[in-house]
């Protein structure tokens, strides 16, 4: 999941270099999930991450636009409910909106509920004079018989006042031609804005909704209602919950299988026409071994074997996101979470920790106390990213499922790895929140926001650029120079042994006690930089010692592990150990930014590794005791 793209402080510095001469800076201001980041993606063309639900905008992004007359600096700011902050990312937009830095603000109401998002306007209009109201959501307000009249709107606020459907690009144009208005006659910002009282408020938009918006049916809801009480209720909440994952996590198993064996052959050929040509071009064997058996191999393994999986995962979870199921979720855990002392947001920290771990860190700046936040960082690496995904159903596939690879044993086992980890952010939650961040768990408000029917041709295109893109460009950053070094390591050899052999070896002891072997436990070293990584470096691994030919598909990948004496029993420690141990590096190098400290970012290292550590320890006892 994405959150900005050049997200930038939002402190005047940092945001001056940013602004170009000429250009009017427009701040796009509202309650979180009013569809302020479908506004800002529509004019900039940007693709600002969007989702039916409060909280994911936690930066701000900048992005240009071009009107009739004037060049735009669209600033998408994090959704607040008043200029009276409650948590770090309110303060974000707070201060923007304040700092009288954008030359307009433009304050997107939901027209399905208007009295609540036009507060904001309201306390807006007494700290800027150059305030659009933009009231979005249109047509979702006609589905459900809601009418508001607009210009009657705008003569009781004293301000442009613009309907749009932001979901429709060209309605966005009315909004373009107000700002163009706006920026023929600016007004100076007051002297000295008059505080406005937030009860007051509340009052005076209550009054103006009660004159300008009608409802066409009492019962506007009620779909939503019955919804809601088969997603939430104590008896079905859980199970459909469940259910929904095991489904999502057969259609990513189940969908996945035909592109990777296709994109295996695909790329093995390239290999073979790759390696031809350096032979003809007489290329030395060690600028042979390091390009295709290093570079080429570890890439081409990441991109067949890890691709496919995310690019059908991906859009599916999207898909739940953006119709507003991820809020139902926080709600269900929040009661577990309060047991632990926590805060129900962390769910849905959890949820984004589900797509990259350093996103889901980021994340928890929606969770207001600061002993909260921490708990939910701390935690955030014990859900797996989509860098441990593929591994994790590819080593399900290949020694748990039936031969054939029967594709629902394989989501089964995962929703149950899934479970586990979610058990796991549990114990490890509590066992912090009675130790080092012992306290009572807050309250707090999280919006239910209506279901929304998502955009479905958007999402999976999306989604299948953004991740492939994303995906691609981190193989070819990370796991080409990991396969080049490793190329290396095996083939530089001191007093008869590979370093390879010799870090394996050190290693292996370790390795062993864990159920795994001193390969194993190197790739998990190696693969600091990214997860998607390790897999294809264990692999790596047992090729250096020299074994198996080119080819790179699951079937190969299970001959070559059973060959380097893997068995079941191997295969569950390297599962336990993929969800549990250190986060990568992109992860523990925001956690350090997020909490400004090397002690949280040392705990958050050392925790999952130590329960990972003594999991893989105390399963393989186990299994040894039994005779497994
Ligand atoms: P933000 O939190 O204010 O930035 O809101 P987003 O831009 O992420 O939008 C919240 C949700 O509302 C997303 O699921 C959007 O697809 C959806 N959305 C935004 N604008 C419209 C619209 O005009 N019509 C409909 N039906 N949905 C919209």
């Amino acid at each position: 999941m994405g959150l900005t793209h050049r997200s930038v402080g939002a402190h005047a510095a940092a945001f001056g270099g940013t602004r170009r001469a000429g250009e009017r800076v427009v701040a796009l201001a509202g309650n979180p999930n009013v569809g302020k980041s479908t506004v800002f993606n529509a004019l900039t063309g940007m693709h600002q991450h969007t989702g039916n639900w409060a909280g994911k905008t936690v930066g701000c992004a900048c992005g240009r636009c071009r009107s009739a007359r004037e060049n735009y600096l669209f600033v998408d700011i994090p959704g607040t409910y008043s200029l009276c902050p409650h948590s770090a990312e309110e303060a974000v937009a707070c201060d923007f909106v304040r700092g009288g830095e954008a030359d307009a603000v433009v304050v997107v109401c939901d027209a399905t509920c208007l009295e609540r998002t036009l507060v904001l306007a309201l306390q807006v209009r007494s700290v800027t004079p150059n305030l659009i109201v933009c009231v979005n959501l249109l047509d979702e307000a006609r589905r459900k018989r809601i009418t508001i009249d607009l210009p009657g709107l705008q003569a009781q606020l004293g301000v442009p006042v613009v309907g749009v459907t932001a979901r429709k690009k060209k309605t966005l144009s009315a909004l373009l031609d107000a700002l163009d208005t706006v920026a023929a006659a600016p007004q100076p910002l007051p002297d000295a804005p008059p505080p406005s009282d937030p009860a007051d408020d509340v009052r005076r938009a209550e009054d103006i909704c009660r004159a300008c918006v009608t409802y066409g049916t009492a019962e506007y809801a009620a779909r939503d209602r019955r919804l809601d009480r088969l997603l939430t209720s104590r008896a079905t909440g859980y199970p459909v919950m469940l259910l929904g994952l095991a489904g999502v996590l057969w259609l990513t198993i189940a969908g996945a299988n035909a592109p990777s064996e296709w994109l295996a052959r695909g790329l093995g050929w390239v290999q073979a026409q790759f390696s031809a040509l350096l032979t003809a071009l007489h290329a030395p064997a060690w600028l042979h071994g390091l390009l295709v058996d290093g570079m080429f191999r570890t890439l081409a393994w990441v991109v067949a074997v890890m691709l496919p999986p995310m690019a059908i995962f991906f859009p599916l979870f999207t898909l739940l996101e953006d119709a507003g199921y991820l809020p139902r979720v926080a709600y269900n855990l929040d009661r577990p979470f309060h047991a632990c002392h926590a805060c129900g947001k962390q769910a849905l920290t959890m949820c984004m920790g589900l797509g990259c771990n350093a996103a889901g860190v980021v994340g928890c700046r929606i969770i207001d106390s600061e002993r909260e936040r921490l708990l939910a960082v701390l935690t955030n690496s014990l859900m797996p990213c989509n860098g441990r995904f593929p591994a994790l159903i590819a080593l399900m596939t290949m020694f748990f499922a039936a031969a054939g690879g029967s594709s629902l044993v394989s989501a089964l086992l995962l929703t149950a790895a899934l479970v586990l980890s979610v058990g796991l952010t549990f114990g490890a939650t509590w066992l912090l929140s009675v130790t080092v961040l012992r306290g009572r768990p807050s309250a707090f408000a999280l919006e239910l926001p209506p279901y929304r029917a998502p955009q479905v041709g958007q999402v999976i295109v999306r989604s299948v650029l953004d991740r492939t893109l994303f995906v691609l460009g981190r193989a070819a950053a990370v796991a080409a120079p990991a396969g080049m070094i490793l190329w290396t390591l095996a083939n530089v050899h001191i007093g008869g042994a590979s370093l390879l052999a010799w870090c394996a070896n050190a290693l292996d002891p370790l390795g062993r006690l864990m159920g795994m072997d001193g390969v194993l436990l190197l790739a998990f070293v190696l693969g600091f930089p990214a997860n998607e990584i390790v897999l294809p470096i264990a692999v790596m691994g047992y090729l250096a010692q020299g074994s198996l030919g080119d080819s790179l598909g699951l079937a190969q990948m299970h001959a070559l592990l059973t060959a380097n004496g893997w068995t079941w029993t191997t295969a569950v420690s390297a599962v336990l150990f993929f969800l549990l141990h250190w986060p990568c590096s992109t992860t523990l190098w925001t956690i350090r930014r997020e909490t400004g400290s090397m002690k949280w970012t040392l705990l958050a290292a050392l925790l999952p590794t130590a329960m990972g550590m003594a999991l893989c320890t105390a399963f393989t006892a186990l299994a040894r005791a039994l005779g497994w």
